[in-house]
């Protein structure tokens, strides 16, 4: 009766791997960098557009932060925070926990609170007007130092009512998370919980060490798990969430073609995976698209599409009465439009 887009737009989503300044569209950045007079490297939408063409996680990172340099005042992030809420609201996803990185920020004279009170008052509305809750993750870069990390750690705690837990990452190459162990406890010390990218560019050993030394509830990424047998047991048998980002391994050339993602793989031999968009402004889709992309390049079955579904509120910070609430819209869309 409907088709597999409709199917997917409907489907009651939760997102959990998504990084507020990477969903930073042209047409707004160019807006605010007019209102803060800052001077983009790029003349035009289009030719910024054409700039998205990366080879790498590296190539990427270098467009990210310079777009990134024109959110100044707390309204920018506000602005930023808030298109996105609404671009999700209409793909139906009901709950977000997003990443956001305080050092590219910071780095530049922002003030931390500048950054997460803009952040914090668009999700609050969000939550009031368009009733999606909310969980914020605050990320670490692991291209800069253990000290930093402690100092961003250290600004954070007058805020920590508004943070859920603490992220990694940024190039993942050569920044192992053995890195972040101590910044990671202490984290865990103040009351958060963690997260960490592991296992996208980085070795099977990467994720090991996020379980391990950084004690994380979920894996971002960690495609290249599937490399270790031993690993993708224990994946399975802690039931640890992988929140897998389609699109952003496909435009990174993590895969090299959509219909070779480890996905559906990952899903066969018991993994806990969530699909997310990651940077969606910068690799072409928000969470509708990458549920599509797969379910076409994977030919997934609507059964798991509601499973991948599911799974995304089960592996969400949302506590149990809420998850299972979640779910049952799950079911029940998943009842009336399976045929
Ligand atoms: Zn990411």
């Amino acid at each position: 009766m409907n088709t597999i887009e409709d199917f997917i737009s409907g489907l009651p989503k939760a997102e959990l791997h998504l990084h507020i300044e990477g969903t930073f569209e042209p047409e707004l950045m160019f807006r605010i960098a007019e209102r803060n007079q800052v001077q983009l490297k790029y003349s035009s939408v289009s030719e910024l557009k054409a700039a998205y063409d990366f080879n790498n996680l590296q190539e990427f990172l270098d467009i990210y932060y310079s777009g990134a340099n024109v959110l100044i005042e707390e309204q920018d992030f506000y602005d930023l925070t808030w298109a996105y809420l609404l671009k999700i609201h209409s793909q139906n996803v009901l709950h977000t926990e997003i990443f956001f990185d305080p050092q590219t920020h910071t780095s530049r004279g922002i003030p931390f609170g500048t950054v997460i009170s803009g952040i914090q008052r668009a999700l609050v509305d969000g939550q009031e007007k368009l009733g999606i809750s909310y969980r914020l993750i605050m990320s670490f870069l692991r291209h800069l130092s253990e000290d930093s990390a402690f100092q961003t750690l250290a600004e954070a705690m007058p805020y920590q009512s508004w943070i859920s837990a603490v992220g990694l990452d940024s190039s993942e190459k050569g920044h192992p998370p053995t890195q972040f162990e101590r910044v990671f406890a202490k984290a865990k010390e103040n009351g958060f919980l963690t997260v960490a990218h592991a296992g996208e560019e980085g070795p099977p050993e990467y994720v090991w060490e996020a379980l391990d030394l950084l004690h994380v509830s979920r894996i971002d990424h960690g495609n290249r798990s599937l490399e270790d047998p031993l690993l993708v047991n224990k994946l399975a048998n802690l039931k640890m969430p992988l929140t897998v980002c389609p699109l952003s391994n496909l435009k990174l050339k993590v895969v090299h073609d959509m219909a070779q993602h480890p996905l559906k793989e990952m899903l066969g031999k018991g993994i806990m995976a969530t699909v997310n968009s990651d940077d969606p402004a910068y690799f072409g889709g928000y969470i509708n698209e990458n549920y599509l992309a797969v379910a076409n390049a994977l030919n997934l079955s609507k059964e798991q599409l509601a499973q991948l579904a599911r799974n995304s509120f089960a592996a969400s910070f949302l506590n149990e009465k809420e998850q299972l609430k979640m779910i049952e819209k799950v079911d029940r869309f998943y009842e009336l439009n399976r045929d």
